[in-house]
């Protein structure tokens, strides 16, 4: 009798298990890939966007515009003119918003000096204070203090609708501005002193 090694037949009733089995696992794959790829696009749908000629402003569709038109409050000012938007009932609150933004950026390049080309922020708006903490926890690992940050390796103002203020956001648009400007950019503590030089003299 010879003998030689053979490869056992696996019974059919094991074969038919192992393909349930990988089929199985194949739905889930199927399923948990359509439901990050959900989750993700829901949370590309819970924000807006608008934008100005400086400023690229993606908020969440919770935030209320007009609360942020109202804290925007640029009535002492002899840089924004309104645009006639009393006469335009047809002009919606980002419009509005839009052009105090561009309104604010310019005076912060007058009060800098600093013009530099093809300048342009995004703005990021939350309507609580926790998502900004979370945002800024997770760029930089450590608890958040501030009411906004703007962060230069993305070029974005982060900011909370309860908190902002024309002041805050000069501040935080001269800091862009700073950054665009300099080749070699000078230390921080400067940078923080110009910046909080836009913010003191804004309504000179
Ligand atoms: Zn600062």
């Amino acid at each position: 009798m010879s003998v030689g090694f053979i490869y056992p037949e696996e019974p059919k009733a094991t074969k038919d298990l192992k393909m349930k089995v990988i089929k199985y696992l194949i739905l889930i794959a199927i399923i948990c890939l359509s439901i990050s790829a959900k989750s993700a696009y829901s949370q590309e749908e819970d924000r807006s966007f608008f934008s100005s000629k400086y400023c690229s402003v993606f908020y969440g569709n919770d935030v209320d515009l007009r609360k942020v038109n109202r804290r925007l409050n640029l009535g002492f000012s002899n840089f924004y003119n309104p645009r006639g938007h009393k006469e335009s009932p047809g002009i919606s609150t980002a419009d509005i918003i839009a052009d105090k933004l561009d309104a604010i950026f310019n005076k912060a390049e007058e009060i800098l000096d600093m013009h530099p080309a093809r300048i342009h922020v995004a703005i990021n708006i939350y309507k609580t204070q926790k998502e900004l903490d979370q945002v800024y926890e997770e760029f930089f690992n450590e608890p958040n203090k501030a009411v906004s940050f703007y962060i230069y390796k993305t070029n974005t103002i982060y900011t909370v609708e309860s908190q902002l203020t024309e002041n805050i956001l000069a501040h935080e648009m001269a800091h862009c501005i700073i950054d665009c400007y300099f080749v070699m950019l000078p230390p921080r503590k400067i940078q923080e002193m110009l910046a909080v030089y836009v913010d003191v003299h804004l309504k000179d």
